[in-house]
């Protein structure tokens, strides 16, 4: 706990009071309630974050066709491919590359 941090924040007395009833609810005190409901929305947001924006490395800038040396599934619709197939290969700048079926792009 030495390393915690303390946060001193004003609320309005309405979010007092709806903060200090999930507290009563749920047997914990206020600070402790509060710090939950800051962790989880930093985690739903992260996460959503994560969903929405590509980091840089996942965009594919690079495309060229191909043919499947082996059976597969398109990375985007998940499709099944035959060996033999035409494919599009798609790459990263980092060379990062995934297998896409003749109708994704
Ligand atoms: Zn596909």
């Amino acid at each position: 706990m030495a390393k915690d941090k303390t946060i001193n924040l004003r609320v309005s007395k309405e979010l007092y009071n709806k903060i200090k009833k999930k507290a009563t609810e749920n047997r914990e005190t206020i600070s402790s309630t509060t710090r939950r409901f800051i962790q989880d929305s930093c985690e739903i947001i992260s996460d959503l974050a994560g969903e929405v924006l590509t980091p840089r490395e996942e965009v594919f800038d690079f495309e060229y066709d191909g043919k499947a040396v082996s059976d597969t599934a398109c990375a985007l619709c998940d499709k099944k491919i035959k060996k033999g197939s035409k494919i599009k290969i798609q790459e990263t700048n980092a060379g990062k590359k995934r297998t896409v079926c003749g109708k994704c792009e």
